[in-house]
């Protein structure tokens, strides 16, 4: 996996962690697949500028965790601008990490 460059890169201390900076997150965080344990990846889908152009995007790719061993991911209809949003979401449990999955989507 080949680190993202980021192009709107807020330097401010204060920001480190804001999600919008906080794109790139290391594998080893994810947690295991919910449905069969199997071990989780980041992908990602890239979009064409014609549909970039339709939805108003900023960006053409995005991002999502998909277990290696049985297929299950999150990417839903789109997928999630950055890696640490598709981590945040994947890690989550049911009663586990609300507060975590609205800071990061700025809730
Ligand atoms: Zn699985």
């Amino acid at each position: 996996m080949k680190k993202q460059k980021e192009d709107a890169r807020v330097d401010t201390p204060s920001d480190s962690t804001d999600s919008r900076t906080a794109s790139w997150v290391a594998p080893s965080s994810l947690k295991a697949c919910p449905f069969c344990g199997g071990e989780a990846a980041f992908a990602t889908v890239r979009y064409s500028s014609v549909t970039m152009a339709e939805q108003e995007w900023e960006q053409d790719m995005f991002h999502y965790v998909s277990c290696v061993a049985c297929g299950a991911c999150n990417r839903g209809l789109v997928g999630h601008r950055n890696q640490f949003l598709a981590a945040v979401r994947w890690n989550s449990r049911p009663g586990e990490h609300r507060a975590a999955v609205a800071k990061a989507e700025g809730r």
